[in-house]
């Protein structure tokens, strides 16, 4: 094809392939026929637009297209004025136009299956792009992600006993087969993502990706989806697929090199039973196998009751007392043991776990508090760990009236810690959702001060009560001129804040007397009491209340 400038509107119109001409900016200038017969929408109703706003999802393509350059390619949907949903394999070339360069866009209906499929790249049967679509694919995403110094993971998906079953029902019977999974796995990716039939019983799918943990994400959706029984007629059809995964820039750097390793990890999969994945590179397995072992024993043990709270006392450094507690979750797994949160939090807040996980522990602190208060002992504030993942969750606000409620425990004795790491991107909305926790009348505190990235100069902003500074900088604080400078600028900077300073972390006696001498009201730290279990917390506790209690009968009498 030439400049498209020059290419007549009744050649454009003769095209198959609906076509999309529009400055490089984005704005539409043309449409051909295909176009309007392919989305239901005419010239009139789209020129001028942008052509990356026609999309269901935003279209990431399009950045970084240079004239003459390598094409970009990939997947999208968009919705025709009726509502039904279409989907286009999307191909996009900067070209020299008469004055200025012109986007042109070709977009091929991957429903359609007829006519020309084969020439664009689809497999006939499917309408997914066949093997050579997807090779191309597969080098415009390792360009991609060079640039970008991203990752790229390319999954081949092989139909176990597929020839069983094609025997067993034919080739009709086979090609529903075959159709069916075709939707399936385009169901598993994302439009910008490619998912494309290989051989009779292969496919494969190639994706850019932020971390390894994605491509297993995608491959057990592969696997649980194709786990659903299929129906030919009125059988029902029971299939698998063993799936191998190679990634870019760990196993290779060419779509080849990926090919070929995913290829051979796929055949790893099948020798190993099938219906599973494998990577080429075998500590992935490994890696990946405990990830997902870790999880599957989390989610048991929530609804077996394997967490429980351990409490660290906060002690008032100039009167020696103790007046609050951290409640930190601890799993004790039968046959097991203790197990650390620094071992499993991470893997809660990535599966999402961490919701119902921390929904548990801000109700039993509250219930354990309240409970300790109704035996009449001294009443202490509990601190309760907050994550990420509970920060964001829109019903937060709800879900701690409901604790409130339910336990019947005076918010003033519950304090929320939150990380630096919450607290950074939309301001506005972070203090607002804080401002929201603060008025039910609670406490709020930063949790692992001085580690995080969180600028200081927002820290005035942010309607917090304590300020708790991190353990490393307190560890070398007696040693350590420097360190010793951050804590006392910390504590000064709470001081001029109006903030409560914890230090966390204190072992030593020097380390308190630092602490002491410098202003910092509480400490907590082993040098007083490690976690303790709820029992033996209780017992401190009591002692605690009794001492006070007669120092002030001695005060009074
Ligand atoms: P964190 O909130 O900063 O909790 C303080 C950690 O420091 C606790 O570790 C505590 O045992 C430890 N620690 C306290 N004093 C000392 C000391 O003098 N020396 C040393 N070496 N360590 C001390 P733990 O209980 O293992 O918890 C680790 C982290 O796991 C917590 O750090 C918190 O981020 C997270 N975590 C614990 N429980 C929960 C929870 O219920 N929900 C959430 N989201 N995270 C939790
Ligand atoms: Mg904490
Ligand atoms: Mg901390």
């Amino acid at each position: 094809m030439g400049t498209n400038e020059t290419l007549p509107d009744s050649l454009l119109d003769l095209l198959a392939d609906a076509v999309v001409v529009a400055d490089a900016d984005g704005r539409i200038l043309k449409v051909n026929r295909a176009f309007e017969k392919a989305t239901g929408m005419t010239l009139s109703l789209v020129e001028g637009r942008n052509f990356k706003e026609l999309w269901t999802e935003p279209l990431a393509l399009a950045e970084g297209l240079t004239l003459g350059g390598h094409p970009q390619s990939g997947e999208a949907r968009l919705e025709r004025p009726g509502g039904e949903i279409k989907h286009f394999s999307v191909n996009l070339t900067l070209q020299e136009g008469e004055t200025e360069p012109r986007l042109l866009a070709v977009l091929h209906d991957l429903e359609d299956t007829e006519g020309s499929a084969s020439k664009v790249g689809l497999d006939a049967l499917t309408g997914l792009p066949n093997r050579h679509l997807f090779h191309d694919r597969a080098e415009q995403n390792l360009l991609n992600a060079r640039r970008a110094a991203k990752s790229v993971a390319m999954l081949l998906v092989g139909l176990d006993r597929f020839s069983v079953l094609n025997d067993a029902f034919g080739h009709p019977g086979g090609d529903l087969l075959l159709k069916e999974v075709s939707e399936r796995l385009k169901k598993c990716v994302r439009g910008s993502d490619t998912a494309a039939r290989l051989t009779s019983d292969m496919f494969g799918l190639v994706l850019p990706i932020a971390a390894v943990d994605d491509s297993v994400i995608v491959a057990e959706k592969v696997l649980k989806s194709l786990r659903e029984p299929f129906h030919i007629g009125d059988r029902e059809v029971v299939l698998t697929a063993s799936i191998g995964i190679s990634i870019h820039p760990t196993d290779a750097d060419t779509a080849d090199h990926l090919m070929k390793n995913a290829d051979s990890a796929m055949h790893h999969a099948k020798a190993k039973g099938r219906d599973q994945y494998q990577f080429y590179a075998g500590e992935m397995n490994e890696k990946a196998r405990k990830r997902l072992d870790l999880e599957q024993r989390l989610r048991r043990a929530l609804v077996a009751g394997e967490f429980v709270l351990y409490y660290q006392p906060k002690i008032r450094v100039d009167a020696d007392s103790l007046t609050g507690m951290e409640a930190l979750i601890r799993w004790i797994e039968p046959g097991r043991g203790m197990i650390s949160p620094a071992d499993f939090i991470p893997v809660a807040e990535e599966s999402g776990l961490i919701g119902p996980i921390g929904h548990w522990v801000l109700a039993e602190a509250c219930r354990q508090n309240k409970a300790w208060q109704d035996m009449g002992l001294k009443p202490l504030r509990v601190s309760v760990n907050v994550s990420a993942h509970q920060f964001r969750d829109q019903n937060l606000i709800d879900k701690v009236k409901q604790v409130l409620r339910d336990t019947g425990i005076d918010p003033c004795w519950l304090e929320l810690e939150l990380t630096e790491s919450m607290l950074v991107g939309d301001i506005e909305q972070v203090v607002s959702r804080m401002r929201d926790l603060r008025d039910l009348g609670l406490h709020l505190s930063i949790d692992d001060f001085g580690t995080g990235y969180s600028s200081l100069s927002y820290l005035a902003r942010f309607p917090i009560t304590t300020l708790k500074i991190d353990r490393a900088f307190v560890r070398d604080v007696e040693t350590n001129p420097f360190t010793a400078e951050i804590a006392r600028a910390i504590i000064g900077l709470s001081r001029g804040l109006n903030l409560e300073v914890v230090a966390e972390g204190a072992e030593l006696v020097e380390q308190v007397d630092f602490l002491r001498e410098n202003g910092c009201d509480m400490v907590q730290g082993f040098y007083f009491s490690k976690p303790l279990p709820p029992a033996e917390f209780e017992a401190r506790l009591r002692e605690t209340t009794e001492k006070e209690a007669a120092l002030k009968v001695q005060a009074f009498g």
